[in-house]
Parts: C-alpha cells; sequence; structure tokens
C-alpha cells in the first residue's frame, strides 16, 4: 500500500509528529518532533519517513522524486516561514542539512550531509551578512567535502585514505599550519577550488551549483547509505531488520562555526561508563557538531567540576586550563545554564538517560538531538535502578528497558590486582569504555580481523576509528586511540559493543607505515602485547592475569527483583561441582543439565572408561565400570552438595562412545599394554565402533538400553551420593534424565532399568530417598508421541540442540560452512542453533508439551538446550508456560532478566 503522507514537519514549537512516530519517523525525526512539542528550540524541518525508504528501494530515485516533489517544496517552505530566510535565494539564502535517522539508533553508519543550498554566490552572500568571511568559506568547503564524499563518492575506490584529508593535509605542510583552525580565508578559497577540480577529475561532473539539485542527490544518498557495509553489519550485529529503512531529516542549518561565541556539544543527562547522576559531556568551541564526534580536535568539558577532573588526569594545571581548556560552564554561563535546565527537562519527559547533541550559534543555543543514550552494563543498571528509586520510572518500566544481554559486560574479567602491581604502565587516556583487555597490537581493523580468525586477541590502536573500523573493532578484545574523548567514534561504539576502550591517549604517535607506535620515546611494533584497563584508562606493557568480576548491590537487587516477576525458573548446565557453584552464585535455581559423559574426560578417567568401551562381553564391561563407579559418585557428591536443597537433572550417558577411543597410535598402544591386548585387537575394536553418521547413531538412551550395566551404575552412583549426602544431613535432590528418547518403549525400558537399580541400592543401604526420573525430548518422533512418553516421565527437558538438527537435518558439527551464506542470502534469519526456530522447532515444542500435559497435566517441563540462554527463545518458553530454562552458568542471570520480562509482556 502506498503511504499517504510522506513527510512530517517540525519547528517553531509545534510538530506533526512525536515521541510515539519512531518506526515511521526514526528515532532522530520522533525525538526532534516531541521537542519541539515540549518547547525546546530545535531548528525548523521536516522528516520523510522510513516508508518512503522502503519505496527508494523498491523503485529507485526518478519514481520517488515524483512522489516526494509537491511535499518536499511544502517542507522547504515551512523552513523558510520559519526561519525568515530561502532555499535557492542568493540575496537571502537558507542552507538545510540532511541526516539519516533509522529507528533503532545506528550511530555514525549512515551519511549526513551539512550545508546543503551552498555554492560560489551564496557563499559571499553569507559572508557578507555575517560579516565573517572565513566562517562562510569554511562552510562552503566542509560542504564540498561531505557532498564530495557522500553523494558523489569521491574517495568510494581509494583505499589510501580521504583524497580531500590530503590535500587539506598538503596545504599545511606548504603553509607550515599546525591544525585546520590556522587557515585563512584565502586558504579556504583555495581549498574550494581544489577541492572542486578534484571532483571534476574523478568524476568528470561539474560540483552541482543548483540547490535544488544538490537537495535531491542528497536525499537519495542518505537512503542509498542504508545499503553501505558498514550500516548491513551494524544490523547484522545489533539484529536490525533490513526492512526498518531510514528516515531522512532536513532541518535548517545552525552554525557552531560562527567565532567565538559559537559552538558545538555532545553531552549525557548521566554517566554513560557508570550511570552515576551527574550531567556531562564534550564541546568545541567554533567548531560544528562533526568537529566533536570525530576527535580530531581535543574537547572540552561541559561542567566545571569534570574539567577540572579532566585535568587532574591529563596533568594539565588550573592556570592552563582556565586559559586554553575552560568548561561551557565557564566560558558560557548563560548558555550553559539554559542546557542545564533543558537536559533535566529531556530526562524527565522521556524518562531514561539522555544524549544530547546541541549548537550554539553566536550565543544561542540549539538542540539538534536526543536519543536515549548507549550505555555500559553497569551503567544501564545503576540508571534504571536509580530511576525506580526516584520514581521516575515503575519496576515493569526499569525491568523491560534492561537488554539481558548487557548484562553478559558486568561478568566480564577484570585485571587482578596482583598483575597490575607488578605491570608497567606505559601511558594514559580517557575510559570510554570499562572492563580489562590484554592482547597483541594490530594497527589496521582488517589485521584484526585476521588475528580473530587465527585465534589471536588483537588490541586495535588506531590514531581515531571511524564507522568503517566497526568490523575490526568488533573483532578485537579492545580498542586504543591516540585522539578522541568519551564522546568521539570509538567511545561510543566501543560501549555500544560493550568493548573496552582508551581513547584520546594523547602520548601515543602511531606510524602506520612502519607498523609501530612510539610512546614516549618507546617503540612497540605490531603483535607486542599491552594491555587496557577501560576503567582508569590506564595502558600496561605486556600481558596480565584477569579474574572474574564480582558484581554490585544494584545488580543484585535487580535480580532479586527480576526473580520476583518471572514465572519460569532458571537453572544452570554444569558438570562440575566448581561450575555448580558459580551457578548458584549467578542465582541459578537448580541444574536442568549435568551432562555426565563431560565427567570422563579427564586423568584415570578415560582409561576406566576406554576399557568399559572396547570390553568384549557384559563381565568384562561391568568390571571397568567398577572402576568408574566411585569416580562418578564422588562427582555426584560434589555436585549435589554444591546445589544443595535445589534439583539436579543428571542426565545419563549420551554420546556416541567412539568419541572417547584414542585415535593416536601411541594412545592405542598404551591402551592395549593396560588392557593386556595387542594392538590390533584395540584397532579392531575401535574400527568396529565407528560409525558413518555417529549423531545418529549408538548414542542416547540406545547406549542404556543395549548395555543396561551403564545405566545402572550412573544410577547406582546417584542414588548413594544422595544418600551418603542426606545421610551427613545434605538434602540432594536427584532428578535421573534419559537422553534421545524417541519411541515409549525405550523410555519404559530405561525406567525399568533405573527403578530396579534404585530399589536394589535403597535394600543394600536399607534407606530411601526421594527421586524422580524424565526425559530429554530432542527427536522430532518425541514430540509427536509426548503423550505416551509422559506416562513413564516425571518431567521432560527439551534438547533444543538436537531437536534443531534433526527438525532442519543440519548436522551440529558441519552446519557451520553453509549458515552463515544461509543467513546473508536471508534463507535463514538467524543461526537456528543459536536463536530457537519458533515457527519449526517451536511447533514441535508446542506439541510436545500439550502433549505431555495431556496424560499428565502436573508434569514439569524445562528446556536445556543452548537457546536456554537466549532472551528470545526464553520468550518462547514462557508463553508455552514451561517450568524453567536452563543454561550456562555465565548466562544465568541473562536468563533471570529474560525471564521476568516475558512475563511482564505477557501481562501487559
Ligand atoms: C540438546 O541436544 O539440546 C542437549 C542439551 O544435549 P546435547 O547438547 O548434550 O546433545
Ligand atoms: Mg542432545
Amino acid at each position: 500500500m502506498k503511504p499517504t503522507k510522506r513527510l512530517y514537519k517540525f519547528g517553531n514549537l509545534t510538530a506533526e509528529g512525536n515521541k510515539n512516530m519512531k518506526a515511521l519517523l526514526g528515532g532522530k525525526g520522533a525525538n526532534l518532533a516531541e521537542m519541539c512539542n515540549i518547547g525546546i528550540p530545535v531548528p525548523a524541518g521536516f522528516t520523510i519517513t522510513t516508508e518512503v525508504c522502503n519505496e527508494y528501494n523498491s523503485l529507485g530515485k526518478e519514481e520517488i522524486i515524483k512522489f516526494l516533489l509537491e511535499e518536499v517544496q511544502h517542507g522547504i517552505h515551512h523552513i523558510e516561514s520559519t526561519m525568515g530566510s530561502f532555499f535557492d535565494s542568493i540575496e537571502n539564502p537558507l542552507l538545510v542539512s540532511v541526516r539519516s535517522g533509522a529507528s533503532a539508533s545506528m550511530p555514525g553508519m549512515m551519511d549526513t550531509v551539512l550545508n546543503v543550498g551552498m555554492n560560489d554566490e551564496v557563499v559571499k552572500t553569507i559572508a557578507l551578512k555575517t560579516g565573517n568571511d572565513r566562517f562562510a568559506w569554511d562552510s562552503y568547503r566542509r560542504f564540498i567535502q561531505m557532498y564530495g564524499d557522500k553523494v558523489m563518492k569521491i574517495n568510494q575506490n581509494n583505499h589510501s585514505g580521504c583524497l580531500f584529508e590530503k590535500i587539506i593535509h598538503q596545504l599545511k605542510i606548504r603553509k607550515n599550519l599546525i591544525s585546520d583552525q590556522d587557515f585563512s580565508t584565502d586558504d579556504l578559497k583555495e581549498l574550494v577550488h581544489q577541492f572542486k577540480q578534484l571532483i571534476k577529475k574523478q568524476t568528470d561532473e561539474e560540483f552541482p551549483t543548483d540547490p535544488w539539485t544538490q537537495l535531491w542527490n542528497s536525499i537519495m544518498a542518505v537512503f542509498e547509505s542504508w545499503h553501505t557495509p558498514r550500516a548491513v553489519y551494524y544490523r547484522e550485529i545489533h539484529q536490525i531488520p533490513n526492512d526498518w529503512g531510514t528516515a531522512v531529516n532536513i532541518q535548517a542549518m545552525v552554525f557552531g562555526n560562527m567565532g567565538n561565541s559559537s559552538g558545538s556539544g555532545v553531552a549525557f543527562t548521566r554517566d554513560a561508563a557508570t550511570g552515576v547522576k551527574e550531567f556531562n559531556g564534550e564541546y568545541l568551541i567554533n567548531a560544528q557538531g562533526e568537529d566533536v564526534v570525530a576527535g580530531i580536535r581535543t574537547p572540552l568539558q561541559i561542567t566545571k567540576s569534570s574539567s577540572i577532573n579532566w585535568a587532574k588526569l591529563a596533568m594539565i594545571s588550573e592556570d592552563e586550563r582556565n586559559k586554553n581548556y575552560p568548561s561551557l560552564e565557564e566560558a558560557m554561563p548563560k548558555v550553559f545554564a539554559e542546557l542545564n535546565e533543558i537536559q533535566q527537562k529531556l530526562e524527565y519527559h522521556f524518562k531514561d538517560m539522555q544524549d544530547i547533541e546541541f549548537t550554539i550559534q553566536e550565543g544561542k543555543l540549539w538542540l539538534l538531538q536526543t536519543r536515549n543514550g548507549k550505555r555500559t552494563g553497569a551503567a544501564m543498571i545503576k540508571i534504571g535502578m536509580d530511576m525506580l528509586e526516584e520514581g521516575l520510572i515503575d519496576e515493569d518500566t526499569c525491568l523491560l528497558r534492561m537488554n539481558p544481554l548487557k548484562l553478559d559486560e558486568l561478568l566480564h574479567p577484570i585485571f587482578n590486582p596482583k598483575s597490575i602491581k607488578k605491570a608497567t604502565a606505559i601511558t594514559r587516556g580517557l575510559p570510554a569504555s570499562p572492563g580489562a583487555a590484554t592482547g597483541q597490537i594490530t594497527f589496521f581493523p582488517d589485521k584484526a580481523e585476521q588475528y580473530f580468525d587465527e585465534n589471536k586477541p588483537a588490541i586495535l590502536v588506531r590514531t581515531e576509528t571511524s564507522a568503517d573500523d566497526l568490523k575490526g573493532m568488533h573483532k578485537s578484545v579492545g580498542i586504543l586511540t591516540a585522539r578522541g574523548g568519551m564522546t568521539s567514534h570509538a567511545a561510543v561504539v566501543a560501549r555500544g559493543m560493550g568493548k573496552c576502550c582508551i581513547s584520546g591517549a594523547g602520548a601515543l604517535n602511531i606510524d602506520y607505515h612502519k607498523n609501530t607506535m612510539s610512546i614516549n620515546g618507546k617503540t612497540y611494533k605490531e603483535g607486542d602485547w599491552i594491555s587496557l584497563d577501560g576503567s582508569t584508562g590506564i595502558v600496561y606493557k605486556g600481558k596480565l592475569d584477569t579474574i572474574n568480576p564480582t558484581v554490585s548491590g544494584s545488580f543484585d537487587k535487580l535480580m532479586q527483583m527480576a526473580d520476583g516477576h518471572a514465572k519460569m525458573k532458571v537453572r544452570a548446565n554444569a558438570d562440575s561441582p566448581e561450575s555448580a557453584k558459580i551457578a548458584r552464585n549467578f542465582g541459578a535455581q537448580g541444574i536442568g543439565l549435568c551432562r555426565t559423559e563431560h565427567m570422563f574426560f579427564e586423568g584415570e578417567r578415560i582409561k576406566a572408561m576406554r576399557e568399559m568401551i572396547i570390553a568384549n562381553n557384559e563381565t568384562e564391561r561391568k568390571n571397568a565400570l567398577q572402576k568408574l563407579l566411585p569416580m562418578q559418585r564422588q562427582d555426584f557428591e560434589g555436585i549435589f552438595a554444591a546445589m544443595h536443597d535445589l534439583p539436579v537433572t543428571i542426565r545419563l550417558l549420551d554420546p556416541p562412545l567412539h568419541e572417547f577411543v584414542p585415535y593416536e597410535h601411541e594412545n592405542q598402544q598404551a591402551l592395549a599394554d593396560e588392557m593386556g591386548i595387542s594392538l590390533s585387537e584395540v584397532q579392531h575394536k575401535i574400527n568396529n565402533l565407528k560409525e558413518i553418521n555417529p549423531m545418529l547413531g549408538h548414542r542416547g538412551c540406545r547406549l542404556g538400553n543395549t548395555f543396561p550395566e551403564i545405566s545402572q551404575m550412573q544410577v547406582r552412583a546417584i542414588i548413594e551420593a544422595a544418600i551418603n549426602l542426606k545421610q551427613k544431613g545434605i538434602r540432594a535432590i536427584p532428578e535421573i534424565m534419559v537422553p534421545l528418547t524417541g519411541t515409549v518403549e525405550e523410555m519404559k525400558l530405561q525406567e525399568e532399568i533405573i527403578k530396579k537399580e534404585i530399589e536394589l541400592v535403597f535394600e543394600e543401604r536399607n534407606y530411601k530417598i526421594n527421586y524422580s526420573i524424565g526425559t530429554m525430548i530432542e527427536i522430532p518422533r518425541a514430540c509427536v508421541v509426548a503423550d505416551e512418553i509422559a506416562k513413564h516421565s516425571d518431567f521432560f527437558s527439551f534438547g533444543t540442540n538436537d531437536l534443531t538438527q534433526m527438525t532442519f537435518g543440519y548436522s551440529r558439527d558441519d552446519a557451520g560452512k553453509f549458515l552463515p551464506i544461509y543467513i546473508e542470502k536471508g534463507i535463514l534469519k538467524n543461526d537456528p542453533f543459536a536463536i530457537l526456530d519458533q515457527v519449526g522447532v517451536g511447533q514441535l515444542m508446542e506439541m510436545g508439551v500439550k502433549r505431555g500435559r495431556t496424560t499428565k497435566p502436573g508434569i514439569k517441563i524445562g528446556i536445556c538446550g543452548e537457546h536456554g540462554g537466549e532472551p528470545t527463545s526464553i520468550e518462547f518458553c514462557h508463553s508455552l508456560a514451561m517450568d524453567y530454562v536452563s543454561c550456562s552458568p555465565f548466562r544465568v542471570p541473562i536468563a533471570r532478566l529474560a525471564a521476568a520480562q516475558a512475563a511482564i509482556r505477557e501481562r501487559k
């Protein structure tokens, strides 16, 4: 269906849109409208909707211009009448900005063109009107540079850096100038001239002088930038659908580069790294917004207190700070007071921490953007819990606002204080994104990617980063930049990724040609080890030990609050007393899967296990199992003790036996010696164990049913361990789980074997304990006959790893070869082994749950496949009214939060 309205106007303290229209107007457009609605000064403009981006994608430029023509003309008239100047007028010209803005924030990923409407005539008028030649020509050269880059794609096929920057650099050298600020008007005129020549040479076209041509081409370039590889990659890692599209915001230009009473800045209503309630941010005098974000000049602090702290860190004296680095609060007290009031108003209105962009044009403050600020996991919790306490939000909002996956960041390692004591600090920068990273220096994003592929931890070291470095940043363990502040690209993007980052380490000198960096006379080369402490900003030489962090009080409060809302319990997949303890510390309410085969891999155990596998007959097998029994019993005692009073689901042996046999000659010989048989006999047995398709072979309950003595030994170990503990006053709650059941007969036989062995142990020990017997549901057939299987099961646990494998027919071990291509081609939206396929696998689960409950209404049901720790899959499990999810210990907090969110969403 064709949209009926493609454009929404705002300005002069009114707007056609509002903050609830993000899907249509994009985040930026919706919030610009909302700011106008609540009386905040915003330059007039209009937003072309995201629907038009999708129209553009299917119809192309010519058709879209036809649809938009009249509405865009009206939009421009609206800006003209509000601002009192005119687009395409030489006498009283209006310049506009053309900015992207999707409904999900994609900072720096798409294009922006500023100063549209500028040409050889207009520049003269602006110079005359403002009495500021330098400003007018600087604006013109910026425009040509941006338009040339974003619209005319001058740099597209050039890999040796930005061609415009090269011209700037050459002029600086020729004139012996240090910074862009030192250019005279004549220099800027020369740059304009050279830029135009470059464009003509590269494209065989003149630079367009007609403002309308400039405007239409800029709009189309913004739509087109939805498809740039970096934007596509960003959407991929943040799971933003490709069909959302971007809106385009066209707005009257305001100028922060009109002299010393002008400036631009970025501010946060609370600290984006720690969450502390403190207005903070950075600005530059006589600069445009992109200068602050680009990190080309060292930004100044907004508040006096943070300016003083910053100077201390940078070892700058108070005198020098006052002279060269004043805060906005000191340099422009009136503007600061107004900004401070606005930031409070915005936070109160949006009820979340705001990330604000502003420009001061000759003493007048304009707000260019407000959005919910990106933050670290720690800040997310602190801000949410503080706002709850302040009465700004309620519990539901607080919980729903948390991104469960961001909790991961709190669980990241920090440096071991002992190893820090011995470490050599080589320099310091800004603590842009917390965490600890130890890795090897790489100077280029593609090198960082290569290191990642080679399993080497890369630290990406750059003078400054740009959006094109995104993939390299993502593949690095940490990021270090020489320039930039807390709001520069590296800092913002790293925080969003939860990746350790230090920015603005000014002592750092990088030589990209030599692949080296020098700090205070010492040189470091690619591949050298360094360590970054993203929480203090200190860079250390060499490798440092890391330790797991402890979490804050707010974290515990949040988790308790989440448990109060969640309907499902969260258990952990854990196979050792150590991991059981970690899981319990993270709030696991039991173990949902203990994979017993993981216990057999070490030392003596593997020997006994191999003997058991190689055994010629039942007697030999039983002898070997006798050796395994005490080891298993001891393990179970440890796990039960760690999880006392909580249920522990122990799965009987599952994987194909050949996984345990040795394939190297010397190990085969050792096994032969140990068992007193010949090497060839061992090899013969190993050959016999080989299967063409082991995942569908002799594994799971097929093992326990063909070699019941294996199940018997394991059951005995479980029950004896539980009795031993109970006799010591420790309550174990064992749940014995049969893997890979596909027919009711399989389950029935396993149940008989298990119960018989348990009765034997009870008799021998003259002692009884409670236990339950259940099964995994991980074969499609089991879902279909779940009503039958339930008759012999106290509980079901969905093994969605195998269920996904068998439903799709994708081998868990081989799918990696084609899944990425399938996702790229859109055949699959996600990797179904990571995110539950609700429409396929999920339907089988629903059938399994329903049918199981038909015969046994109260049957306990959970999930223990990898999906048990993934938020969208958890929500699906909630919708099936499952009793619990089980996931790896470090995912337990994520699952607790996701379970609470699922319950709240259902209620709403
Ligand atoms: C499963 O298949 O989902 C499961 C938990 O078992 P495993 O991964 O051990 O096969
Ligand atoms: Mg399985």
